[in-house]
């Protein structure tokens, strides 16, 4: 699952310095979030109410860097579990753009759990809250600092 791909950088001929490549994982090359679908919004913020008081967990599809599609994980909605744990079940190098997650509390801040499985499931982490409305979210990277994020229709 781990395949190395080579950035070249474009070099006036005669400065092309021995070492111009440098490695990056088809992973990141792939996934640069930075737009996500009205629709997407809208579907997270409804299934954050309607599975209310319990968390919603589900990964997020990317295409473009626009987030265009959600995977519900399944059993997170009828279950009593923790998002969290249920989200650490999913393999690594699993190939998606993040995670969406309720927080029936409303504070839409990562936890330390939160954290430790964003970095498996992408770089784009949306926290939807208590009451679901139309501004109850906000997207995180991998290490849990807030980004923004571009609404698109
Ligand atoms: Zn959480």
């Amino acid at each position: 699952m781990y395949q190395i791909l080579y950035k070249t950088r474009r070099y006036p001929l005669r400065d092309i310095p021995p070492t111009d490549t440098e490695p990056i994982t088809q992973c990141e090359a792939s996934m640069r979030v930075t737009g996500i679908k009205q629709d997407i919004i809208d579907l997270l913020l409804k299934m954050g109410e309607e599975s209310h008081p319990r968390e919603f967990a589900a990964l997020l599809v990317e295409e473009n860097g626009i987030i265009c599609e959600v995977n519900l994980i399944p059993g997170t909605i009828s279950g009593n579990t923790n998002a969290t744990l249920l989200m650490d079940m999913i393999p690594l190098g699993s190939q998606y753009a993040g995670s969406a997650h309720s927080h029936p509390n409303g504070i839409i801040r990562p936890s330390h759990a939160d954290i430790s499985f964003f970095g498996r499931t992408g770089r784009c982490h949306l926290i939807i809250g208590y009451p679901y409305t139309k501004e109850c979210f906000r997207c995180f990277t991998s290490n849990g600092t807030e980004q923004q994020i571009e609404v698109v229709s």
